[in-house]
């Protein structure tokens, strides 16, 4: 029934029940007592059926509609449909909340959901396993309350989505989580931890085989190189045709060498996080040094001089940097003509550091430039074996260059040589 044939029929029940008092008070010549009369019996009724209106609103889904007619049928069945319509949405809304709760639950790792001031909203079953949380208490506490980390700290203050942290799980020290943290909302945060410990312990596994079998091969070697030796300088054997192989034999014992110690130095590079020294390094000095260094060891080279622009220091580790120099050197000296130019530049521009080594040689096709600091990865592995490469420069020079808080930069176009930038945050320079 619509809204409009309800009124009407009121309208039409309160005419006819106005329509009898008046009659009845006509015959028994009492109008107005009998007016008034049927309008408080209209008033009762109205008042007893608002009265069962708030009961059955109690619970509109337990009782049937009461009445079925009139603008007072009217209103009960509209008031149902609508929150027929409600209960429906509540029903789809519980259902979807709990798949979205069964599917987070599902997954291996922690979800925290934080608030502005960093209290826990929400969060899923892998998180209580993996950073103790408990649902009945901790709904609601700060979370750095729960889970003490300095880090933690300083990544939730910093907001930077693009930073992952690696940190021990609370109570749990031998568990190493990787914890990164998204935004969502209005400036809620949600947390997300990655249980590591395996990543890593596999990681340590196979760094430390690395470094074990480059040890073991150290000793055999060295001995084989000093037979070698021997043998070339043993004056009673004469045979020009021991020369060649014997030549041959020292070369490749000593390129097995240079990667045996270039693999156990990446070794060392990556078993500590901080720099073995903190030194003050006269980066001036350094540069001069290595620049003289490989100016005498590539005569007929291409010419190295160095631009030593800032006289500042730099905190770090003195060997490690040299390492690192010398093998950007190496490299630019050995991809540059005799008649090109290799410059080696120490500045303080703005507020970094920039050490670079630039070269006007060959040069290095775009595609492989994001490859060149992976172990091994060489752009042609005939030229840089015969150059004496081991293909674990480069590696060697992004693992010190981490150790010192820097990034390197590569820029080069074929023929037109190479530039090799390394930014070191202005932290570690020193007046
Ligand atoms: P390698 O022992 O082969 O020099 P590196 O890791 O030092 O190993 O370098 C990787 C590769 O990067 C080299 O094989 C070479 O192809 C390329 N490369 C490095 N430096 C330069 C440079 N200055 N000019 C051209 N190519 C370079």
């Amino acid at each position: 029934m619509n809204a409009r044939a309800g009124w009407v029929q009121e309208f039409w029940r309160i005419a006819v029940v106005v329509f009898l008092a008046w009659v009845i008070g006509s015959i028994f010549d009492q109008v107005g007592l009998l007016l008034l009369l049927a309008l408080f019996g209209y008033t009762f009724r109205n008042l007893f059926n608002l009265q069962r209106l708030a009961n059955w609103l109690g619970d509109p889904q337990a009782a049937d509609i009461p009445i079925h007619f009139g603008l007072w049928g009217d209103i009960y069945s509209r008031i149902a449909r609508v929150s027929a319509r409600q209960a429906q949405r509540e029903k789809r809304l519980k259902t979807l909340l709990n798949e979205y709760a069964s599917s987070t639950s599902a997954l291996p790792d922690a979800a925290v959901a934080l608030d502005v001031s960093g209290r826990i909203r929400w969060f899923n079953d892998a998180a209580s396993r993996l950073l103790a949380l408990q649902p009945a208490k901790d709904i609601g506490q700060p979370l750095l309350n729960l889970f003490r980390s300095p880090e933690l700290s300083a990544l939730l203050s910093s907001k930077d989505y693009a930073r992952s942290i690696k940190v021990s799980a609370p109570g749990q020290r031998d568990r190493k989580l990787e914890v990164r943290i998204a935004p969502y909302g209005e400036e809620q945060i949600l947390l997300l931890a990655q249980d590591i410990t395996d990543r890593l312990h596999q990681e340590r596994v196979r760094k430390d085989f690395v470094a074990n079998v480059s040890h073991e091969l150290r000793t055999p070697l060295t001995v084989l190189s000093g037979f070698v030796e021997n043998l070339q300088n043993d004056e009673s054997l004469s045979d020009p045709r021991l020369v060649r192989p014997l030549d041959v034999m020292a070369q490749q014992a000593a390129r097995m060498r240079q990667i045996v110690e270039d693999l156990l130095l990446l070794a060392r590079l990556e078993g500590d996080s901080a720099p073995s020294q903190q030194e003050n390094v006269d980066m001036g000095a350094l540069l001069r040094s290595v620049a003289d260094d490989c100016q005498s060891l590539s005569s007929g080279g291409p010419q190295v001089h160095c631009e030593i622009n800032s006289q500042r220091g730099l905190l770090g580790d003195q060997k490690q940097l040299r390492s690192a120099v010398t093998n950007l050197v190496v490299n630019a000296v050995n991809h540059t003509p005799p008649d090109g130019s290799v410059t080696l530049v120490w500045d303080d521009r703005g507020n970094d550091a920039v050490l670079e080594v630039a070269d006007t040689g060959e040069g290095i096709a775009a595609e492989h430039i994001p490859r060149l600091t992976e172990r091994f990865y060489r752009v042609d592995a005939g030229r840089s074996r015969e150059r004496g490469g081991t293909g674990l420069g480069l590696a060697i020079v992004k693992h010190v260059l981490n150790r010192h808080d820097a990034q390197l930069e590569i820029k080069s176009h074929l023929s037109h040589g190479s530039r090799f930038i390394c930014r070191f945050p202005s932290s570690r320079l020193i007046a």
